[in-house]
């Protein structure tokens, strides 16, 4: 990279070190022309892509709100903070790796409906009940229907409502 004082072309790394746990790279410089030493920090850049909403308004992608919405769905059930955690690192891994910078909320909303079938079902079918606002019982019945015809774990429980 170019010289700040002197805007040389060349400079060189005389030190490269991690720091900040790991997530920066610290380097010192040194211009070849006039030897006035600089450091650079590298920092990788993970871009979370805005989310529109049905309405066409956009927001910042919310992790906080995202993992509110799983401690909701699935309070009082046997799933692990840590498991929670990793869906939530994967669907934000998914969402960066669209490459996009805008994304439906629509499919933030399927990623944690897909994620949550996996980890519990109970929690699956309270997210799904308000998420997809079924109209009717019959619907949320059909949901229920459909888990079981396709039982992917363990129980079928009706959640309290
Ligand atoms: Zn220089």
């Amino acid at each position: 990279m170019h010289c700040p004082f002197c805007a040389a072309d060349d400079t060189k790394v005389i030190d490269s070190r991690l720091v900040a746990e790991g997530d920066q790279v610290r380097r010192r410089r040194e211009c070849v022309s006039c030897h006035e030493r600089f450091t650079t920090y590298e920092v990788a850049e993970l871009v979370m892509p805005r989310l529109v909403k049905q309405n066409g308004s956009r927001e910042p992608f919310n992790e906080e709100k995202l993992r509110a919405g799983f401690m909701r769905a699935l309070e009082k059930r046997p799933v692990s903070v840590e498991d929670i955690e990793a869906v939530i690192n994967q669907i934000k891994h998914a969402l960066r790796a669209t490459g996009e910078r805008e994304v439906k909320s629509l499919v933030v909303g399927e990623l944690v409906m897909e994620h949550l079938r996996e980890l519990d079902q109970v929690a699956y079918v309270r997210f799904a009940s308000v998420y997809r606002s079924f109209q009717d019982l019959s619907q949320f019945r059909d949901e229920i229907e459909r888990l079981e015809a396709d039982p992917g774990q363990a129980s079928t429980d009706q959640p309290e409502h």
